[in-house]
């Protein structure tokens, strides 16, 4: 396996293996590699000929420069991860190398980036999308992995892929969750013993908002259910809790007939513990 870390390597790398056929299929992350992660990477090897790993605490992506300084960076052993899942090549380039002196150009996210994560973290999907066009550009990826844990940077780079005509395929991976449901996340290392059990309260509350939109179709009801198992937890401060259109990311008032089936609606939380903030989200009727 390779460690690549400057992006004019990365695509020199890529140039061989389209000349040699193979496909790039590419999982972008901040590393602290998870079982989430390797999912992840296991199904861009069953789509893609070469799999490349990115391994990037972006800067550019983080509103709290404490959040960023706080991010765990454990690169050996995320290289050992990567090099057990066979992957071809992990490109970690140097903050220097992505942001050299006289960078400037930003990706700017439409009305998709207006919601949910957005309006509290201003600067965070103008982050994300410019990181992953670079990314894109370096690695010359036909195809790339995202987590539905992060649902709404999902849709926001399958829109920036299309808009932009990048001619990559982004493929959606479903939420990858422990033994208690919690799902995966990089920064639930940084929660205390309490916290993680406490954590539990968040796809909780998403099964019990699952359960009341079965019969109700006001989606403030659906919030209200969601709301109460969280507001039962101690430990648990919620920021936010929404229904919306699965698609637009707009938010739901009144869950209409035609919006009761899988892929239509979801709701998203997120919850901090102490200083750690996490999400999640789930689809209303996929009856998981
Ligand atoms: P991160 O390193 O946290 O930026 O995540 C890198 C990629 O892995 C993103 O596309 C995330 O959505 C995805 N990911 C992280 N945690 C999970 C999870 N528990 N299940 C599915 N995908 C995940």
């Amino acid at each position: 396996m390779l460690t690549i870390t400057t992006p004019a390597e990365m695509r020199a790398w890529a140039r061989v293996q389209h000349a040699a056929g193979r496909s790039i299929g590419l999982v972008p992350t901040m590393g602290a590699l998870h079982r989430g992660h390797r999912e992840l990477i296991a199904d861009a090897a069953r789509r893609a000929d070469a799999v490349v790993v990115s391994i990037f605490v972006n800067p550019l992506q983080f509103n709290e420069p404490a959040d960023f300084d706080r991010y765990p960076r454990p690169i050996d052993d995320d290289v050992d991860v990567c090099a057990a899942a066979g992957v071809a090549a992990v490109f970690a380039p140097t903050a220097a190398t992505m942001y050299p002196t006289g960078f400037q150009t930003r990706v700017l996210p439409g009305a998709l980036g207006d919601v949910m994560e957005g309006p509290g973290r201003p600067g965070h999907f103008e982050g994300v999308l410019t990181v992953v066009a670079k990314l894109f550009g370096a690695t010359a990826a036909d195809i790339a992995l995202f987590g539905q844990k992060d649902y709404q940077q999902l849709r926001l780079v399958t829109q920036m892929a299309s808009d932009l005509d990048l001619g990559v395929e982004i493929v959606g991976h479903p939420i990858v969750r422990d033994d208690d449901d919690v799902a995966m996340s990089s920064r639930n290392v940084r929660l205390d013993d309490e916290q993680r059990a406490a954590a539990v309260c968040i796809p909780r509350a998403l099964a019990a908002a699952a359960t009341t939109a079965a019969s109700a179709h006001d989606a403030d009801a659906v919030v209200d259910a969601a709301r109460a198992v969280l507001d039962d937890e101690p430990l648990a401060a919620v920021e936010y809790v929404t229904v919306f259109e699965a698609e637009t990311l707009e938010p739901v008032e009144s869950i209409e007939v035609g919006q009761r089936r899988p892929g239509a609606v979801r709701i998203a939380a997120a919850v901090w513990f102490g200083d750690v903030r996490l999400i999640d989200n789930r689809d209303l009727f996929d009856g998981g």
